[in-house]
């Protein structure tokens, strides 16, 4: 078999990994560069999708015309979607339409790649299977007949897979994203019993999420996160403020948590922006949102103008939950920052980031010139009430050593993040030919 690393190997985002066994190509995740994305949407406010032309010139979407200089993309056989984050499957509405082949991804997954195509009217002509998290699919290639497990894990959004593709000549696990979470707070625990059951037939190769490798820590649970949204809810004087909490739409299980401590504050809870409408929404489509009931879903313009004007006059009994953690402009947290919204901060008012801000350039600079203008108004700025979505240091070395593989690709970073991966690798004994630093664009023959 073949692999070639397609995007995500040289940076954080526009994950794509390719496998080949004999006549048949398999696509694993088909993700956007958001940096790229965000310089796109500050140089023009029109939004409703981009040309693929666009996002290819400023490298916002995996470079796959690799595989049109192999000869492989009329064999790719099927697309596997790991989970719903936009460097995950952002590309595919750009992408995918290039290849004769169905996608597939667990209900929260492909519901939100459906979700984001509606909004942006867009239209792919490849089916889309749900497939539920811990079961199996069988592929038919040219050279065989495939079997393909979703094997579910923790991550910071629901429904993530681990996806064990069984070839003749032994297991590709694809691990990207994943953290070892066994107190999710929603969702399943880490499928440990399956991941043993497949290691016992024999894991050829794993491309694994190797981000926080240098990092030496064991990722902390998402109760962890729980704990310290209800400390900062509960424990703070903000009787007679503004509460605003934003955080990443995508992460259903803080939403809860964050949910859970407002109603305990009596507080009417209202959740505000486009793209917390679409994961929320997705989430209530597969029956996972247990807070559904208990919150207010907006996000067109008049229906946010008028949250905005009753919050300013209810200040002291309503919650924001919102968009704009990175100081994305056009969010909400970024117009309320820009007083273009019937609301208007006051001294004492609280802004609760449940994030942590993505180191890049970018998303640094935005959120500085932010958080400013914040300051002016004299709001309380809670950062960092986060944990986590990816694994530490401890926890590959945990995964490894449960599941033996043959070969080991770290994924999911620049050549810095990656390197102390195969430093650990190496330090678990593995010899040097078993441990491939690969960038963009590579490919590598077991
Ligand atoms: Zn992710």
């Amino acid at each position: 078999m073949e692999i070639f690393t397609v995007g995500g190997f040289n940076e954080v985002g526009k994950n794509m990994s390719v496998v080949q066994y004999k006549e048949d190509v398999f696509i694993f995740d088909m993700g956007v560069y958001l940096p790229a994305i965000v310089e796109l949407q500050e140089q023009e406010v029109d939004k409703g999708g981009y040309s693929e032309k666009r996002l290819r010139n400023i490298g916002a979407v995996p470079n796959d015309l690799i595989l049109d200089k192999l000869g492989l993309r009329s064999k790719v056989r099927a697309i596997f979607l790991g989970h719903a984050h936009l460097d995950h499957i952002g590309a595919v509405p750009y992408l995918a339409y290039r290849y004769d082949a169905p996608l597939y991804g667990t209900p929260f997954t492909t519901g939100v790649l459906k979700k984001i195509m509606e909004d942006d009217s867009q239209q792919i002509p490849n089916q889309i299977k749900s497939i539920n998290p811990n079961s199996s699919i069988h592929v038919k290639g040219k050279s065989g007949t495939y079997q393909v497990d979703f094997i579910n894990i923790t991550h910071s959004t629901l429904q993530t897979s681990m996806i064990a593709l069984h070839t003749p000549e032994g297991i590709v696990l694809y691990s990207n994203d994943f953290k070892l979470d066994d107190n999710p707070v929603l969702g399943l625990p880490p499928n440990y019993d399956l991941l043993k059951k497949i290691a016992k037939e024999g894991i050829k190769a794993i491309i694994v999420d190797s981000l926080y490798s240098g990092a030496e820590i064991k990722t902390p649970s998402e109760k962890i996160a729980r704990a310290l949204v209800e400390e900062v809810l509960l424990t703070i004087k903000n009787e007679n403020s503004a509460i605003f909490v934003t955080t990443f739409s995508s992460h259903i299980a803080r939403l809860k948590s964050i949910v859970d401590y407002a109603k305990k504050l009596d507080r009417d809870i209202y959740f505000v922006g486009r793209s917390m409408k679409k994961y929320v929404s997705a989430a209530i489509d597969i029956g996972m949102c247990p807070f559904q009931k208990d919150i207010y879903l907006t996000s067109y313009k008049k229906q946010v103008e008028s949250v905005m004007k009753k919050v300013e006059k209810n200040r002291a009994t309503s919650l924001v939950v919102c968009t704009g953690h990175q100081g994305e402009p056009g969010s909400i947290m970024d117009r309320l920052s820009r007083e273009t919204m019937p609301f208007k901060f006051r001294p004492r008012d609280n802004v609760i980031f449940s994030s942590k801000t993505i180191p890049t350039p970018v998303n640094i600079e935005n959120r500085s010139q932010m958080d400013k203008r914040l300051k002016k108004s004299g709001v309380r700025i809670f950062d960092n009430i986060h944990v986590s979505g990816h694994a530490g240091r401890e926890d590959l070395r945990d995964l490894i050593t449960l599941i033996h593989p043959e070969n080991i690709i770290p994924a999911h970073g620049t050549v810095e993040q990656l390197t102390p991966m195969i430093s650990l690798t190496k330090e678990m004994g593995y010899s040097a030919k078993n441990c491939h630093s690969m960038r963009n664009g590579e490919r590598l023959k077991l």
